[in-house]
């Protein structure tokens, strides 16, 4: 198949009545693809005013126009609106899904609608099925996956495999995706979003092909970037250590949370570093589909599960962030109790980073005498593993009503039954950085609610002034960068690969000209619309309230300074106000 670059290839499915259309969406040099092909979607076919939960609302998974062409072109953005916040969001995740999209000849799948029965969806080049899938019902994540391998097993292709588990069909505010193993829909709670719809996979089975661009261009650049990341220094630490690098930097630094953000820093560290997982538990790394860095580190948990010497063994991925939400946060110290957690969430189909972040306020919570045993029904302790497993049951079942609204975030549970001082939730359950006061305003104000949104961690790392429009300046320009990169949709750790300048010559490469001249000028427009979304969905800046235990953070610069934080998060307010206002334009 020869890719038209104008316009964008989107299938539209209706859970509803089964019908689906193919539609040529949109101009491409102006929604790019990704982030920006996502919200333009939502922009045309969504429902600003109607609940998120209304089923008619689309859900919507977004490729780039470089991915398939160029190494690290490897995630998707997923948009849709969160059951966690209500408004306009997005989540990224790898795996083979981005592959098998752009195989399967789409750039665009987006689902509307609730299917009269558990489903499942299957994609193709020139097929789209539902499946009744009624028996899956409450299936775990690992279950469902075997289930689903026969869908499409009769069809050559790249296929990839998305399921929720028990917290996505209960409608958990921070229920995610699975994508194929070890990748995840993660943030703001898709997985409720797919539940809602009565979806319980879907299957993309990458079985078509498309036309490389002729001439020399093309594969020189390719040969170049390949070269780059492969043959330099630039992406080494992902493969080695991967980021739990970060474990003992940030401890060091007095800027790893630790116990519900009491601390900052620990002496047990050692038990759960990077190092610790490399030298003990690692088995090997794997990439996502055409990523030739592999940064996915798969480590051993090995349990018993039966007297004398019975015993199972399992392939857990682990990171930094993982390893911070179901590690430090929790007081765990040891590095095979932060795997037994991680398979856990994965096998439930939780975020691991929200229910890590929850489950340590609730602990908290229980030693303060804010709540008891007869809500949390287990003795929760920081450090104890099993005590944390068991809640985590209790969680996705929903048995009482405690676990039900912390389902639905820490600040909910808080509001009903205290403790809200400390929730350590910035828009939603924190990011592993206690870095600052610039980091703090960006998780709580940003689009995402995310670390990824802009590098607010980093600049209160380097940073050596309190230069409050210097700090927003560069949250603004940073997200503009980003944005770049989620419209191609690149992995955010090769952005140093993929500067605006090399974007552009990729697209060129492509003969995607009219795009690459564009690219600056489209990527603040997307920065608008997405602003402008949130907004028009529910986000009031104003109303962005930072928890005191935030205030009460100390770093190796000493403690939070409160008026420096309370000025960026004035002047930040602003900034978003302002792009959200800014000019207009065509999607
Ligand atoms: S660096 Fe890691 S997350 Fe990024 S595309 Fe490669 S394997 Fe996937």
């Amino acid at each position: 198949m020869r890719i038209d670059f104008t316009s964008s290839r989107v299938l539209h499915v209706d859970m509803e009545s089964g019908a689906s259309r193919v539609i040529s969406f949109g101009t491409r040099s102006a929604h790019l693809g990704g982030s920006g092909l996502a919200a333009a979607l939502y922009t045309e076919y969504g429902l600003a005013d109607a609940p998120a939960d209304d089923p008619r609302q689309p859900l919507i998974f977004a490729i780039g126009p470089l991915t398939g062409f160029f190494p690290l072109m490897s995630k998707v953005v997923c948009g849709f609106r969160s059951p966690y916040t209500g408004e306009w969001s997005e989540s990224h995740a790898g795996g083979r899904l981005a592959l098998a999209m752009r195989f399967s000849g789409y750039d665009a799948l987006m689902i509307t609608g609730r299917a009269r029965s558990l489903s499942c969806l299957v994609v193709g080049s020139r097929r789209v099925e539902m499946h009744d899938v009624h028996y899956m019902r409450g299936q775990d994540v690992f279950t469902a996956g075997k289930y689903m391998r026969r869908f499409g097993a009769d069809r050559h292709g790249h296929r990839s495999s998305l399921r929720i588990g028990p917290a996505g069909e209960n409608g958990l505010g921070y229920a995610c995706i699975n994508v194929d193993s070890f990748r995840h829909f993660g943030r703001m709670g898709s997985g409720a979003v797919m539940g809602g719809k009565k979806l319980k996979g879907i299957v993309v089975l990458g079985d078509g092909s498309f036309t490389l661009p002729e001439g020399k261009a093309y594969p020189a650049l390719f040969k170049k970037i390949y070269s780059d990341v492969t043959g330099t220094d630039m992406m080494r630490k992902y493969h080695d250590l991967g980021t739990a690098e970060n474990l003992l930097v940030l401890n060091e630094l007095h800027a790893l949370p630790w116990r519900n953000l009491q601390q900052t820093s620990d002496p047990q560290i050692d038990g759960i570093s990077g190092e610790r997982f490399a030298e003990q538990l690692l088995l090997r790394q794997t990439a996502c589909a055409g990523c030739p860095v592999g940064c996915i580190h798969i480590g051993l948990l090995r349990q018993q599960f039966a007297s004398d010497h019975e015993y199972l063994y399992k392939q857990v991925s682990y990171d930094y962030e993982p390893i911070f939400a179901q590690g430090s946060m929790l007081g765990i110290t040891n590095a095979s109790g932060v795997l037994a957690l991680l398979d856990e969430t994965e096998k439930v189909g939780l975020d691991c980073m929200s229910s890590g972040v929850a489950l340590a306020w609730a602990a908290e919570a229980l030693e303060k005498g804010v709540i008891s045993e007869k809500e949390t029904v287990v003795p929760l302790r920081f450090g104890d593993v099993h005590s944390f497993i068991a809640a985590m049951g209790h969680l996705v079942r929903g048995t009482n009503d405690f676990y039900r609204l912390l389902g639905q975030g820490a600040a909910k549970a808080a509001a009903e039954y205290g403790g809200e001082d400390f929730t350590c939730v910035l828009g939603q359950e924190m990011a592993g950085y206690a870095t600052g006061e610039v980091f703090f305003v960006s998780q709580a104000m940003g689009f995402r609610h995310s670390h990824l949104d802009s590098g607010g961690y980093a600049y209160d790392q380097s940073a050596k002034d309190k230069d409050v429009d210097k700090a927003i300046d560069f949250l603004v320009d940073d997200e503009h960068k980003r944005v770049l990169i989620n419209c191609m949709v690149s992995c955010m750790f090769a952005r140093k690969a993929y500067t605006p300048e090399r974007l552009q010559e990729a697209l060129s490469s492509l003969g995607m000209t009219e795009a690459a001249d564009a690219l600056t000028d489209a990527g603040r427009m997307v920065q608008r619309e997405r602003w402008r979304l949130k907004i028009a969905t529910g986000y009031d800046v104003n109303a962005v309230r930072i928890p005191k235990r935030f205030k009460e953070v100390v770093t190796w610069k000493g403690p939070v300074d409160v008026a420096y934080m309370d000025a960026l998060k004035q002047r930040y307010a602003r900034a978003i106000l302002d792009m959200a206002a800014a000019g207009g334009g065509e999607n």
